[in-house]
């Protein structure tokens, strides 16, 4: 039996089956590439969901995490470490937020988000004990915890695993009307992503995103944005907000702030939403760790210093003009922002996955999304030529040019 083969014998004996993934099986990275164990080279359209933004395996975040690695890891919050403040200062300044609350996964940077919005909606808002309310948005994706399972619309995420929490409401993305007509008193927050990722690059009509922020303003609601996956150069600018001019109240950040190296996810806060926590009220073990800081404080560095957000939106448009241009009758549309882009396939063309299939037997990586979709999404640190490249197999793969 071959390596490939044993190893994907021992997933499937011992590992619980949630995932099914493309049959590739990679052991190298490195920045838009990766490699499987037969040596076979591949770009990386994924990008690990948005965690990758700064390449595979980039040597200033690698030199950064091994450094501190052989120093201190871990000391837990019961002591101060010398690496949070200055990891708080730069993405205080970088973001221009005034307090940072850290965290690992996304999920736990959302329901982090969530327990202060509560509290700051009894602290400060004067909402009756236990009243709370939380909207939401269909189509939402923020992770996989139960609160945050409680309020997604995607049925596969849900079924059996009820009782659900309760204290949320379900709005049409898109749709400042039902949002405004869904606040009540009792609401606390308003919670989006900028543009939904896991719904299939789902980018929302002009002025939907600077006329929720008037709504939460006008009835002092906090807005919390996930940019969990927009954030950190995706969509060609650092945060997706700035596209509407806007700026949230609660900013979710995850996936790209380690660089891929490590789980660090954060909640930024532009207000005083972040001074109800007190000591005591929340916490995590890994949550602001030295080595979290270290792998953040350079990630978010080389990201900045190496031009990687300005490349972004460069290559986000060749990229999507590319797409857009391959004369094809199985595509109905090619939409993004700056390396967040979606193929949208005509529904005779039977399914994205095979194309994924197809593509990846070309050298390109992808993953669908949905039945209809698939997303391209590759490091931020892509060149020209490859964009180009990675055009041609589309082309290939999708008709002629
Ligand atoms: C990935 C993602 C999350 C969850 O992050 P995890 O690290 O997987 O818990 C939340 N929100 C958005 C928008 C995401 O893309």
């Amino acid at each position: 039996m071959s390596l490939h083969h044993d190893l994907l014998a021992k997933e499937a004996r011992y590992g619980a089956s949630n995932y099914k993934p493309l049959d590739v099986m990679l052991s190298r990275g490195e920045g838009v590439w990766v490699w499987d164990l037969d040596g076979r080279r591949y770009l990386d359209c994924l990008a690990a969901y948005s965690a990758v933004n700064q390449g595979h395996c980039h040597p200033r975040i690698l030199a950064a995490l091994t450094e501190q690695a052989a120093r201190l890891t871990l000391t837990s919050r019961a002591f101060h470490n010398d690496q949070l403040g200055p990891f708080y200062e730069e993405l205080c300044t970088l973001t221009r937020s005034t307090r940072v609350l850290p965290m690992n996964s996304g999920a736990e940077a959302v329901e982090s988000a969530l327990k202060v919005a509560r509290k700051w909606a009894y602290q400060v808002k004067g909402i009756p004990p236990g009243q709370a309310e939380i909207i939401v948005c269909d189509g939402n994706f923020h992770g996989r915890t139960l609160s945050v399972i409680s309020f997604s619309t995607d049925e596969a995420s849900r079924h059996e695993f009820g009782p659900f929490t309760p204290g949320f409401r379900i709005v049409p993305y898109g749709d400042a009307d039902a949002l405004a007509a869904a606040i009540t008193s009792n609401t606390a927050a308003f919670l989006a992503e900028p543009i939904q990722g896991e719904a299939g690059v789902i980018i929302p009509p002009p002025g939907y995103l600077a006329r929720a922020r008037a709504l939460c303003t006008e009835h002092d609601v906090l807005l919390i944005l996930d940019e969990i996956q927009t954030g950190l150069g995706r969509t060609g600018t650092l945060l997706a907000e700035e596209h509407d001019g806007i700026e949230a109240d609660l900013t979710l950040i995850g996936k790209a702030l380690s660089g891929g190296f490590y789980p660090v996810s954060a909640v930024l806060s532009h207000e005083a939403a972040m001074g109800v926590l007190k000591p005591g009220e929340h916490g995590s073990t890994f949550g602001g760790n030295p080595l979290a800081c270290a792998v953040s404080r350079m990630a978010l560095r080389v990201l900045v210093e190496e031009g990687m957000i300005g490349n972004s939106a460069a290559m986000g448009r060749r990229l999507q003009d590319g797409l857009a241009a391959i004369q094809t009758g199985q595509v109905r549309e090619v939409r993004g922002r700056g390396l967040m882009i979606a193929v949208e396939l005509d529904p005779a063309a039977g399914g994205a996955r095979r194309y994924c299939e197809r593509l990846r037997e070309l050298g390109v990586l992808c993953k669908e999304t949905h039945t209809h979709t698939i997303r391209v999404a590759p490091p931020l640190v892509i060149d020209a030529g490859t964009v180009d490249w990675a055009v041609d197999q589309f082309a290939t793969v999708l008709g002629e040019r």
